[in-house]
């Protein structure tokens, strides 16, 4: 009998912030910059004599996600020295905070959140140019929020999960891109597997993953491992250490026995001074200043909308595009029109942008127009897909375009009356298929009278025709 194995994980999230200038210097803040060690002076590279003066704007990013995640916001809060010797930090230490977080508490997607906090990204190191290591200091002194949660997290699924719903929130509150891939949010995973529900088991943290999916595999890989150790009864195999995240072999390998905090010998830093944060910024006018949160806006889509739930998070997760339907919702007149509407932009509209970027959406009066067409049975689906194509690339009036072009569904019966007698005339080895009992062979003819009438015949009323013609 194999015994139950319990997870548990707890996720450290940093991001970083989106301001004009730097943590605690002029200096611009531009993750775009690719010329090395630009943005930089004195006081991020860390020359002596220098004095860091801390970012407002910084400090109101945490304060509006610490309220976002419905987290306390500090009063008293201070930045303190982590100490520790690396080439991309200078210094000897790092600007951030220990005891005294802006943020403690909240919860998102069901997550208790311990705290969050701020501190300065560090230099980029490169170590591909051969003999040598280069340092970028673009990056030193960026704004960075580190966001910590609680071991509450028991399954890969919902780190991954977790962590996408964190970006959506830093994303809507304009905090951070907090991209993955351009290490603008990275994930760091500690993880626990116990055979034991009341005990936590020996946590690694596992670093280096730059995508929400690589987050999944990486606690998948864990938990895998440790899991067959404990059954082998090796369990005192299991070490507290930090793990690497191999992207190509798509494992994680052991990189480091994990440092103590009192390793870092942190202390409150004596050049910057104490923050009164309840006195400094306005907490009501910052709470009242948030914008719609994705938890929110679900919950209005629903309402408002009545479309499917898979169809909401798509628009949930583009903001560009959640504004354009909400402006196609306003032309429509109910939720039937609303969902014919979502079943289009989800399964056509967002499939020919995908394959052609040089596509645009179509203007939403436009859009609406062809909707509205359709439910009147003036378009099949497939002269609704091809108009859309059409209006994607160049502005057109969709009622007249569709007139022009034969477009407009034949719901008369007479003309395909005449041509269905024709095409049972000219096949009679089809009607004895059909009549032995072959009932795709209805589908020829309805084929062939879509083809003759440019698809402008109604297919539905073709097949009822059809069916009362061959009896
Ligand atoms: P450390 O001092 O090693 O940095 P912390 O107590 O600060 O550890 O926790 C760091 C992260 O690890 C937090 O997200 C926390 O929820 C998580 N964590 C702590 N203990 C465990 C455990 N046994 N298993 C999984 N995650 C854990
Ligand atoms: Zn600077
Ligand atoms: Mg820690």
């Amino acid at each position: 009998m194999s015994k139950t194995y319990y997870t548990t994980i707890g996720l450290e999230v940093h991001a970083e912030l989106h301001t004009n200038r730097k943590m605690f210097c002029g200096c611009k803040n531009d993750p775009d910059q690719e010329q090395p060690n630009t943005n930089v002076c004195p006081v991020c590279m860390a020359h002596p004599g220098t004095l860091p003066v801390p970012n407002k704007q910084a400090i109101e990013h945490v304060i509006r996600v610490g309220l976002a995640l419905g987290g306390a916001i500090a009063d008293f809060s201070e930045f303190d020295r982590k100490n520790y010797f690396y080439p991309d930090i200078p210094k000897g230490y790092q600007i951030s905070q220990y005891k005294y977080p802006i943020v403690t508490g909240g919860e998102v997607a069901g997550v208790a959140i311990t705290r969050v906090h701020l501190e300065e990204d560090t230099a980029n190191s490169k170590h591909d140019r051969g003999a040598f290591s280069l340092v970028d200091f673009n990056r030193a002194g960026v704004p960075l929020m580190e966001l910590v949660t609680e071991p509450v997290i028991h399954s890969a699924k919902q780190a991954g999960d977790f962590g996408r719903e964190l970006q959506l929130l830093f994303r809507y509150l304009g905090v951070s891109e907090a991209n993955m891939e351009k290490g603008q949010m990275r994930v760091e995973l500690n993880i626990s597997v116990s055979d034991d529900p009341e005990k936590f088991g020996t946590k690694v943290e596992v670093k280096n993953i730059n995508s929400f999916r690589a987050v999944e595999r990486a606690a998948e890989c864990e938990i895998a491992r440790m899991t067959a150790l404990l059954e082998d009864g090796k369990g005192d195999e299991i070490v507290q250490e930090t793990r690497g995240w191999d992207e190509n072999k798509q494992a994680t390998f052991s990189q480091r026995k994990k440092e103590n905090s009192q390793d870092y010998r942190y202390f409150p830093d004596p050049d910057i001074p104490k923050m009164r944060l309840h006195e400094a910024f306005n907490l009501d006018a910052l709470r009242d200043g948030l914008p719609e949160l994705p938890t929110e806006k679900r919950v209005r889509y629903v309402d408002n909308f009545g479309i499917k739930s898979e169809d909401i998070e798509v628009y949930i997760a583009d903001m560009t595009l959640a504004t354009w339907f909400e402006g196609v919702a306003g032309a429509l007149t109910d939720k039937d029109q609303i969902k014919i509407a979502s079943n289009f932009i989800v399964s056509d509209i967002l499939g020919f942008l995908k394959k052609d970027a040089t596509l645009q959406l179509p203007d939403t009066t436009s859009f609406s127009t062809v909707v509205k067409m359709y439910t009147e049975n003036k378009l099949s689906s497939r002269a609704v897909k091809d108009l859309l194509l059409i209006m994607m690339s160049q502005s057109i009036d969709p009622e007249t375009y569709a007139q022009e072009h034969g477009m407009i569904q034949q719901n008369d019966e007479g003309p395909v009356k005449e041509m269905l007698a024709k095409l049972i005339e000219a096949h009679p080895s089809v009607v004895a298929d059909y009549k032995s009992g072959k009932e795709n062979a209805l589908m020829f003819f309805v084929g062939q009278v879509m083809k003759e009438s440019k698809g402008s015949a109604n297919p539905a009323m073709v097949k009822k025709l059809l069916l009362e013609m061959l009896g």
